[in-house]
C-alpha cells in the first residue's frame, strides 16, 4: 500500500488526540503529516485491524428491535461481540445519549464507544445542484469522527455516534426507483457531464461507515450497474477496505482538505490532510473518480499563505491522472451558537478559530437554532481570494462551485 495506513493513533488511546489532565481531548501536537502507523495486513481488512478496533471501540449497541433482528443488524452486532445491546423505541429519542446534558465531557468518547442501529422511516430524495444532482436517503447518521465544526449534530445534540441505518435494501430499492423515472441525464452541468449524481454521505462518513457494516459496499456496488448515475461522498477518513470495491468510476470520493494546521486542531479523530491527499492516486487507480472539499474554509490570520502552502502541495504530489479528473468544491465555514457553546466546554481552543462575531453574521433557522456564516462581503472577498490561490497554485483544479 504506497501511502501510510490510517486510523487512529498506535499510543494504545481510543482517540486519536491526547487527553488533558481532566480527561478532555486535546488535539495531538505534530500530527498531521503522513505518520509511520503500520498498515494492515495485505488481505485482513482494514476494519479488522487494531487501529480500526481503537477508533471504535464499541462498548453499547442502542437497537431498535426489528433493526437488531435484520441481517445488517445482526452483522453490525457479531462484529461488536463484547458490546451491550439495549433496546430502544427508536434510534431518534434515546434517553441519555441525544442532547447535550450530561455527556458534553464525555461526548467525543461516545462517538466511539457507542453505535445506534436503526431501521430508516423517511425515504425522500432531494433535490441538491450543488454538491450533487440529488441528496440520497444516506445509509447513516452521525460519525466517529469529531470535527468541531460538524454540522451533522445540529438536530441530535451533539453527543452524536454513528446511527447505521440497517434497511439498506429499501434505501437502494428506492434509489433504482428514483433514477428509473428520471431517466438519463438531459444535459451536463457542473455536477456532471452526464450521470446523475446522488450524495451518499450528507449525514455522516461513508468510509467509517465501512468500519461497521456493508452499507458503503452495497451502495458503491448498486452504482456500479447504475450506468446514468454515480455516488459520490466526501471523507475525512482514509479507509483502504475501499479499495477493493470495484466501483467502475460510479462513485465519486471527495476527500476533504484544509490546512493541516486547522485539521489538528479542528478535525479531531481524522486521518491527517497528507494521507488523504496520498490516497487519491490509490483510490483513482481502485476505480473511484476523485475529487476534493476545500472545506470548510476558515479565516484567520495567515490563512491565504496557508492555503496557498496547501494547493502548492496538491500541485506537486498529485499525478498527472488524478489532476486530470479532479475538481473541487470550497465551502465557507458555517457554525452554530449551540455547538459554539458545546465546544467551549471541551475544546476551546477550536472555538478561537471558528467563532468570530467580528466575522461572522446570524441566521435563525427553522428549529430556532443560530446558524452563522461569514458576512456576506467578508465571504465574497474570500471565495473570490480562494478562487486566485487556486488559479496560481493549483491551476489544473476546476472549482465545480463554491460558497
Ligand atoms: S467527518 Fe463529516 S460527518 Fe464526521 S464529524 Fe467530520 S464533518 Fe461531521
Amino acid at each position: 500500500m504506497p501511502y501510510p495506513s490510517v486510523g487512529p493513533d498506535s499510543s494504545g488511546s481510543d482517540t486519536l488526540f491526547d487527553l488533558d489532565a481532566l480527561g478532555h481531548p486535546v488535539p495531538a501536537e505534530g500530527g498531521g503529516g503522513p505518520s509511520p502507523r503500520p498498515a494492515a495486513t495485505e488481505g485482513d481488512p482494514f476494519r479488522d485491524s487494531a487501529a480500526a478496533r481503537r477508533l471504535l471501540p464499541v462498548r453499547t449497541v442502542y437497537a431498535e428491535p426489528a433493526a437488531a433482528a435484520s441481517p445488517r443488524g445482526r452483522e453490525v452486532l457479531a462484529r461488536f461481540p463484547e458490546a451491550e445491546v439495549i433496546e430502544v423505541d427508536s434510534h431518534w429519542r434515546i434517553p441519555g445519549l441525544y442532547g447535550n446534558e450530561g455527556n458534553l465531557e464525555r461526548w467525543v468518547r461516545v462517538k466511539g464507544e457507542t453505535l445506534v442501529l436503526g431501521e430508516r422511516k423517511s425515504l425522500a430524495t432531494r433535490p441538491n445542484g450543488r454538491s450533487a444532482d440529488w441528496i440520497a436517503p444516506g445509509p447513516s447518521n452521525g460519525c466517529a469522527l469529531a470535527c468541531a465544526y460538524c454540522y451533522v449534530p445540529r438536530r441530535k445534540g451533539y453527543a452524536n455516534p454513528i446511527t447505521v441505518f440497517t434497511n439498506i435494501d429499501r434505501i437502494i430499492g428506492h434509489l433504482g426507483r428514483h433514477l428509473a423515472r428520471l431517466g438519463p441525464k438531459p444535459e451536463a452541468n457542473q455536477c456532471d457531464p452526464s450521470a446523475w449524481v446522488y450524495d451518499i454521505g450528507e449525514n455522516g462518513d461513508c468510509s467509517v461507515d465501512a468500519l461497521v457494516c456493508d452499507n458503503t459496499a452495497d451502495l458503491v456496488r448498486a452504482f456500479r450497474r447504475w450506468p446514468t448515475a454515480k455516488a459520490s461522498f466526501a471523507t475525512k477518513f482514509v479507509n483502504p477496505d475501499l479499495l477493493a470495491l470495484d466501483p467502475r468510476g460510479r462513485t465519486r470520493v471527495r476527500f476533504s482538505l484544509m490546512p493541516p494546521q486547522d485539521s489538528r486542531l479542528l478535525d479531531l479523530r481524522t486521518s491527517p490532510v497528507d494521507e488523504r491527499i496520498a490516497a487519491a492516486a490509490d483510490f483513482l487507480d481502485a476505480g473511484y473518480e476523485v475529487h476534493f472539499n476545500l472545506s470548510p474554509v476558515v479565516l484567520r490570520p495567515g490563512w491565504e499563505e496557508d492555503w496557498a502552502e496547501l494547493l502548492r502541495r496538491l500541485d506537486d504530489v498529485l499525478p498527472e491522472r488524478v489532476k486530470r479528473q479532479a475538481a473541487a468544491e470550497v465551502i465557507m465555514l458555517t457554525h452554530n451558537r449551540e455547538l459554539h457553546e458545546v465546544n467551549l466546554g471541551w475544546h476551546p481552543r477550536a472555538e478561537e478559530l471558528l467563532w468570530q462575531p467580528a466575522l461572522q453574521q446570524g441566521k435563525r433557522s427553522e428549529n430556532g437554532a443560530l446558524n452563522v456564516r461569514y458576512r456576506n462581503q467578508v465571504k465574497a472577498d474570500a471565495v473570490r481570494r480562494l478562487r486566485e490561490l487556486v488559479a496560481a497554485h493549483s491551476p489544473w483544479l476546476r472549482i465545480r462551485y463554491a460558497f
